[in-house]
């Protein structure tokens, strides 16, 4: 499979049909592709398919679905004008992190489903989205809540909504951060142009190069 090889996203998913690729294909129910509005500005990335996902063939169907639903309605956001999709596309059993050949496996669909849908944003959502799409080592910790460029598309990353569940600051700061994806969805749209020359090379990965253009906001300020 190259890249640009599919005209739309049902073409795609034709083509992955009933993976055997990966070893993942022995354990998992459904297929998690994504959902979404084919066309939508925001693209958020999670990680894999967890219990309830891998039973209804549909991403962030569980309990951190229905806190991403929660803050997406913060943000005037609902699932239909965003798409969802995942780095994995099978449930990993017993929810483990991603392995590497699963995620060397996987992601060249990932990234079409991108170049399709072709949003102005990408939110990774936890450690291996950012870390595939951000092309970085660095943890989530580290650069959650600033706009980067990768491929020339904005992108935030942020708390993992799964993380944050049982964890009221990690809750906080997710709120916080819808807050700055507003501003920041806002400002995509209304400067398309907006480019971030000169900023520095976060890292190196599928993506090309990932490029800081806000700094961390004071307190109490959006970018
Ligand atoms: N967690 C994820 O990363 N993705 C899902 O689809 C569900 C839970």
């Amino acid at each position: 499979m190259t890249s640009g090889s599919f005209d739309s996203l049902d073409e795609l998913r034709d083509f992955i049909g009933d993976c055997q690729r990966c070893p993942l294909a022995a354990t998992r129910t459904l297929l998690v592709f994504g959902v979404g509005r084919r066309d939508a500005d925001v693209l958020f990335v999670g990680e894999a398919p967890g219990r309830n996902e891998d039973l209804k063939g549909e991403p962030f169907v569980g309990a951190a679905g229905k806190f991403l639903d929660e803050l997406l309605a913060s943000a005037q956001l609902a699932r239909s004008d965003v798409y969802i999709a995942n780095i994995l596309k099978c449930r990993p059993p017993g929810n483990r992190d991603p392995q590497p050949v699963e995620i060397e496996t996987c992601t060249p669909f990932l990234e079409e489903q991108i170049r399709l849908i072709d949003p102005r944003v990408i939110v990774t959502l936890g450690r291996f989205a950012t870390q595939f799409v951000l092309g970085t080592s660095l943890g989530i910790t580290q650069v959650r809540g600033r706009r980067y460029e990768a491929r020339g598309r904005a992108v935030l990353p942020i708390f993992h909504p799964a993380a944050a569940l049982y964890d009221q600051t990690k809750r906080d700061v997710l709120v916080d951060d819808f807050k700055r994806l507003r501003v920041l969805l806002d400002r995509e749209l209304a400067d398309a142009d907006d480019e971030g020359d000169g900023a520095p090379v976060l890292g190196s990965g599928r993506f090309g190069s990932a490029s800081v253009v806000d700094d961390e906001p004071e307190q109490g300020t959006l970018f």
